[in-house]
């Protein structure tokens, strides 16, 4: 009897200790931000849809955290079911430049290494977040753009599509549209136009938090243009001490604002949480400035943050502390 009580209050002892030294890891997604993002919009079909698609790139990067896996493993999981995924515009699916073709922009960072890798203008990578992940792990730079990119890809065995492998009949017929509304009245980042860019930020066992994002970037983009999501500090940033960003939302503010690195550096300077951090970029500085768009996140200590001034922001979560959570609209 006596052997038994130790043996249970040793048991108890391992628990707690294991219980204790337990750092929260978790992963948060977005699907895109945007003023079109509003109930009545989106049949029951298509909410559904959506809702399986959020959650099966949740499950994807979080089955990697649960088994100790890292979160850089566990963001390309998740990103890479969204970019395959024809809902968003991101890999297949995603939207058409005035050109009349799909051009991908791609990024992930590491928070503790601060290793990062970019692509931009891309065309026949079939998952550019992968293209993104190479740069950043095989190459001395951080970003590459259009044909070296691509031929860099093709170096490290990535897969490698015709163009039209990434058509869709509905971003095809929004291109069509935007081309008709632009010769009449410039409307070509109408509400219409700008969502579905995909991201995620993942915090492992470890405490590494890692941040990747992957677009079309805007229907009837002009001349080569690229936009914040393959650019660190602007769409996509990490610091494993402070918190990680993926964001979402009309480019040109997110650079101009350096959104993912504002909100970072304000949990640094201000001693904000991140929380407070990304309502103030995303509610003030971006409103005053007239930018849309929205952002996920996730600190050191497992706090998911999923801010956005559109109507709706697809976005999903779990995390060690807390069960799947999707969402879409705003509250
Ligand atoms: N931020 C992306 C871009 O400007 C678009 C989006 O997030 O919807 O390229």
């Amino acid at each position: 009897m006596r052997k038994l009580l130790w043996l249970l209050a040793i048991g108890l002892l391992v628990f707690n200790f294991q219980g204790m030294g337990q750092t929260p890891y978790g992963i948060v997604i977005h699907g895109g931000a945007g003023n079109g993002i509003v109930e009545g919009r989106f049949s029951a079909e298509e909410e559904e849809a959506y809702e399986a698609a959020l959650t099966e790139a949740t499950e994807a990067g979080y089955a990697v955290l649960e088994k100790g896996g890292s979160a850089e493993a566990a963001v390309i999981a998740a990103i890479k079911v969204l970019e395959d995924n024809p809902l968003f515009n991101a890999g297949k699916g995603a939207v058409f430049t005035a050109e009349g073709k799909v051009e991908h922009d791609a990024s992930l960072m590491h928070g503790t290494s601060k290793a990062a890798g970019a692509v931009a203008s891309v065309t026949t990578i079939r998952h550019p977040i992968e293209a993104a992940q190479a740069v950043m792990d095989h190459s001395p730079h951080v970003m590459l753009t259009g044909k070296g990119a691509e031929l860099f890809a093709r170096d490290q065995g990535l897969q490698l599509v015709e163009n039209n492998f990434f058509f869709t009949e509905k971003r095809y017929n929004q291109f069509l549209r935007a081309k008709e509304k632009r010769s009449e009245e410039r409307s070509y980042l109408s509400e219409d136009f700008k969502f579905g860019t995909v991201g995620a930020v993942a915090l492992d066992q470890e405490g590494h938090i890692v941040a990747g994002t992957s677009t079309g970037g805007m229907t009837y983009k002009l001349y080569g243009r690229v936009g914040d999501s393959p650019i660190i500090g602007a769409g996509t940033y990490a610091d494993s001490k402070l918190g990680g960003i993926s964001a979402t939302g009309h480019g040109e503010f997110f650079i101009r604002y350096a959104v993912a690195y504002d909100i970072v550096a304000r949990v640094n300077y201000l001693q904000e949480s991140l929380t407070q951090a990304a309502e103030h970029v995303i509610h003030t500085t971006l409103v005053e400035a007239g930018g849309d768009g929205g952002i996920v996140g996730i600190s050191p200590a497992g706090e998911v943050v999923m801010v956005f001034n559109t109507t709706g922001m697809f976005r999903a979560y779990q995390t060690s502390e807390q069960p799947l959570s999707v969402g879409m609209y705003g509250e």
